[in-house]
């Protein structure tokens, strides 16, 4: 894997399940400034390894989007659907150095060994899986394989920086567990594939999103599994909708509207709003006018 060059490399990865909506705009919008404001380049990647999840036609919907809002990228976009040979190239290593093993359970498995242990977890609380198959899968076949998060020193406290939240801590080992990387239908896992390509891809800076904050610890482990370097991260507030939920596609969160440069610039300058950059008072100005403006208060405000 390239090792970053030393200058400043940042990214968009949206998941194409659907066309940008307010709430991904801020992310897009946020990494696009960080990486102007350094004089740094910007990438696109196109994060569609979960085919069931995504919506045809909508990467090109989103580039089309990006374009029109004139957030353009500095390298040809990259898909994760054509990358699979560098996972799988990964998570080899990881096999190889014993950090990864194979887990023969089912999801009823995990629940039944978790109930006989007396683990009583809230609803939609993800699983920590028992450890079941730590130790060997005693000839059950292998559905997926796990990452051991214990083996690596300090994933019981895990301390990162976040740019705009300060210092963070998570106890990846009981609170998120041995995590899967590959799973039992053959699909990457998000946290392997986006270590894996940032880490291709040379970025030196993760913008993105608070909702993403959680997996971060876990990101940071694989990377120092991979003995890739950890980028620094920013994790954008979210856009609420009117009952105070995060936008998001599945909540049926409405595109983006980008059919003339008036809704572009109207779509921008709430994406800005929520990153605390406009000024009411300043409308004058085309698109790359007021993107120019918001660099430089994005640039004057950053430590
Ligand atoms: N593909 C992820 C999403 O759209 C974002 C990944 C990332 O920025 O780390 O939610």
């Amino acid at each position: 894997m390239s090792q970053p060059t030393g200058g400043y490399i940042g990214r968009f990865a949206p998941s194409p399940t659907g066309p940008l909506h307010a709430g991904s705009l801020v992310a897009a919008l946020a990494s696009w400034l960080d990486a102007r404001a350094h004089q740094g380049q910007w990438l696109v990647r196109i994060e569609d390894i979960d085919p069931p999840r995504c919506s045809p036609g909508a990467d090109q919907v989103l580039l089309q989007q990006l374009a029109a809002c004139g957030l353009h990228p500095d390298q040809p976009p990259v898909w994760q659907s054509r990358r699979h040979s560098l996972y799988e190239r990964a998570l080899h290593a990881l096999i190889q150095a014993g950090l990864v093993y194979g887990c023969a359970c089912t999801r009823k498995e995990i629940e039944a060994a978790l109930l006989a242990q007396g683990v009583n977890r809230a609803r939609h609380q993800q699983a920590v899986y028992p450890g079941t198959c730590r130790l060997g899968t005693h000839g059950r076949a292998v559905r997926a394989w796990r990452f051991e998060v214990a083996r690596i020193p300090g994933a019981n406290d895990l301390h990162w920086h976040d740019r705009r939240l300060g210092p963070q801590v998570q106890d990846v080992v009981t609170e998120v567990g041995d995590f899967v990387l590959q799973r039992a239908d053959g699909l990457w896992a998000y946290q392997l594939a986006v270590v894996v390509d940032d880490a291709d891809q040379g970025v030196t800076d993760i913008v993105r999103g608070a909702d993403l904050c959680d997996n971060t610890a876990r990101q940071i482990l694989l990377q120092q599994a991979l003995k890739v370097p950890t980028p620094r991260y920013l994790h954008t507030p979210l856009v609420l909708d009117a009952r105070g939920e995060k936008l998001s596609k599945q909540h049926g969160a409405p595109a983006i509207d980008t059919s003339s440069a008036a809704a572009c610039l109207a779509a921008l300058r709430e994406a800005a709003q929520a990153l605390g950059l406009v000024d009411e008072a300043d409308m004058s100005g085309n698109i790359s006018d007021h993107l120019n403006r918001w660099i430089g208060m994005w640039r004057a405000r950053q430590p």
